[in-house]
């Protein structure tokens, strides 16, 4: 599967294929940062994903204690990208970028013990309260 994505204002854009890993993470930061109730993430390998245009980093400690890094375009403030210290070799993307919406194919809930009655979550996917182990 082909997967393309672009930020709001254009100037940031990749390609890249099949995702290794996605979910919905509900943890607090990814609704500060993403603005919305959770933030819909799929992770591809940091090789396999080309992406052409400015992508700025926002570094904060996670509650694993490893560095979150959210990227952004600095033209639009698009956060399209994440690169979590806690995934080597994994960069994650929003599935908001994608230029056809319906390819991203949720797996979990992540941290779904965080989320107001507002944010509802698909029944039919497994939850995690917190972060799975990983690997
Ligand atoms: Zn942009
Ligand atoms: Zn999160």
């Amino acid at each position: 599967m082909n997967l393309s994505g672009i930020c709001l204002c254009g100037s940031g854009a990749y390609s890249t294929s099949d995702p290794v890993i996605s979910g919905n993470c509900h943890c607090l930061d990814c609704k500060k940062a993403s603005g919305s109730g959770y933030a819909a993430t799929f992770f591809v390998l940091e090789n396999a994903i080309p992406i052409t245009g400015e992508v700025k980093y926002h570094e904060r400690m996670a509650s694993d204690g490893k560095l979150a890094r959210r990227g952004y375009c600095p033209h639009c403030g698009s956060q399209s990208f994440g690169k979590p210290e806690a995934m080597p070799g994994l960069i994650g993307v929003r599935a908001s970028s994608l230029t056809d919406l319906s390819q991203y194919k949720p797996q979990a809930d992540i941290f779904a013990s965080r989320t107001p009655a507002w944010d509802c979550m698909d029944s039919a996917l497994p939850k995690f309260p917190e972060m799975p182990p990983l690997g």
